[in-house]
């Protein structure tokens, strides 16, 4: 038997999988990876649409950060919270920077979701309340606040933890909740729900809202010019602390270094995690404005991780960041969204009539897939379509990210403009493979 051949057995004997039915799954065994490529086990070379989870920001294996780990490993591999740390201090120095506005305090944690529940405690200590809105389409981490904050389905099962969450609708113009038909329509009756909603759930009893800055796993919702910004005032109005959740949007993949900046507001909490290494050793973080800050300044935050501020994986972000800056990722990012998946993916929505939807921006973008244009009925989450269009992509070379009824297109920021061509080529043959049979409606 092969190394990945027992790889997969032991696997299939011994490792439980998220969000999965565990004998219903079949995962590949990947041996190699490098930049934006991945290998199987039978030698398949693959294009990584996926950054796995949306966070190998910078490709696999990156040699600047596998260098800094290993230069840390070699140095202090880990040492407690309670010490201090270079790596930690630089990691924090350079996200602190990188943040907009007064976000200058940095909280580590080992992921996004430890991240958001922490921003949440900071929020309800900070202003003694207790309540927290957040959107139905939102993913928000899988703990148990942090699940109950999300609003897509994954909430349903997990849900008798829900104590103080409050969900509203977010702007979705494809989809509008609201039956408009412009983006500003959206945006103003977006708003006046929002509205609604605090005043109905009594502004005094809110501590946050917390909103991913473009909702990702739900399916990249650009939210429209003028969104975030009501947001804010909603949130002066009231007093109530605005945490922006950056984890996948966050660090260079929206063409900013943070989503929220799109929208030209600075939130008081900042959420973050992913990108911020390129997930190489698991980190994320929330970044604290001074007045949130001042309230720990003289009493202590009852809150902490074993893990905070692993050397390790700050060694990884700080890597991570000064390769960005170094590389321009950022502004790389930024111009691959304007020159090739913008472009090429509305020329592949001409001639798909299955393709309902283009939205994205940087790389960070989403095919929203339906059976009828007109209608905007979306293909099954699980229905033959998908699951065919998967396999298709796959034998063409490229690993897809597949969820409910979307294709997420969302490949290292590094990608070669030319890498990103040939994906979107392997994407064409793949849809007219599978979607373009008769029974597609324009
Ligand atoms: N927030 C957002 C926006 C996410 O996309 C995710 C994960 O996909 C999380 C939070 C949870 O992060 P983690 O899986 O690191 O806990």
């Amino acid at each position: 038997m092969s190394d990945a051949d027992r790889a997969y057995a032991l696997d299939r004997k011994h490792v439980f999988h998220s969000w999965s039915a565990q004998e219903l799954i079949d995962p590949i065994v990947i041996t190699k990876a490098d930049g934006p490529y991945l290998w199987d086990r039978y030698g398949n070379k693959l294009l990584d649409f996926t950054s796995q989870l949306v966070y190998t920001n910078l490709g696999h294996q990156h040699p600047r950060i596998v260098a800094a780990i290993a230069r840390q490993a070699a140095t202090l591999c880990t040492i407690a919270p309670a010490h201090v740390n270079g790596a930690r201090s630089e990691a924090a120095r350079l996200i602190a920077e990188r943040t907009p506005g007064d976000l200058d305090h940095i909280f580590f944690t080992n992921g996004g979701a430890d991240a958001n529940e922490h921003a949440v405690r900071m929020a309800r200590l900070h202003t003694g309340r207790h309540k927290v809105l957040s959107a139905y389409r939102s993913y928000h981490g899988g703990t148990q606040l942090a699940v109950n904050l999300t609003g897509d389905p994954r909430r349903w099962p997990n849900d008798n933890g829900s104590q103080g969450t409050v969900h509203f609708f977010g702007p979705f113009l494809y989809r509008s909740p609201f039956s408009a038909t412009t983006e500003a329509e959206e945006c103003e009756r977006a708003l006046g729900h929002l509205e609604q909603v605090i005043a109905l759930e009594g502004p005094a009893t809110i501590a946050a809202v917390l909103l991913e800055s473009i909702p990702g796993t739900a399916g990249i919702l650009v939210p429209p010019p003028g969104y975030l910004r009501g947001v804010r005032a909603l949130c002066d109005q009231h007093g109530i602390v605005f945490i922006a959740d950056e984890v996948m949007a966050g660090f260079g993949r929206a063409g900013k270094w943070f989503a929220v900046e799109h929208g030209g507001v600075v939130p008081d909490l900042l959420t973050f995690a992913k990108g911020v290494n390129s997930g190489y050793v698991p980190l994320g973080g929330v970044a604290i404005n001074d007045a949130i800050y001042s309230t720990f300044a003289r009493t202590p935050y009852p809150g902490g991780l074993t893990y905070s501020g692993h050397p390790l994986a700050c060694a990884a972000a700080v890597a991570t960041i000064e390769t960005m800056e170094d590389d321009h990722i950022v502004e790389r990012a930024a111009h691959l969204g304007d020159t090739v998946f913008g472009p090429r993916l509305r020329a592949l929505a001409d001639r798909h009539a299955w393709i309902g939807d283009v939205r994205g921006t940087g790389v960070f973008w989403a095919l929203d897939l339906v059976h009828d244009r007109r209608t905007r009925e979306p293909l099954a989450a699980t229905g033959p379509e998908l699951t065919a269009l998967h396999a298709a992509c796959l034998r063409h070379g490229l690993l897809p990210f597949t969820t409910a009824n979307r294709l997420h297109l969302v490949p290292p920021l590094t990608i070669a403009a030319a890498e990103a061509h040939h994906g979107l080529d392997l994407l064409d043959q793949a849809l007219s493979d599978v979607l373009d049979q008769p029974t597609a409606k324009a």
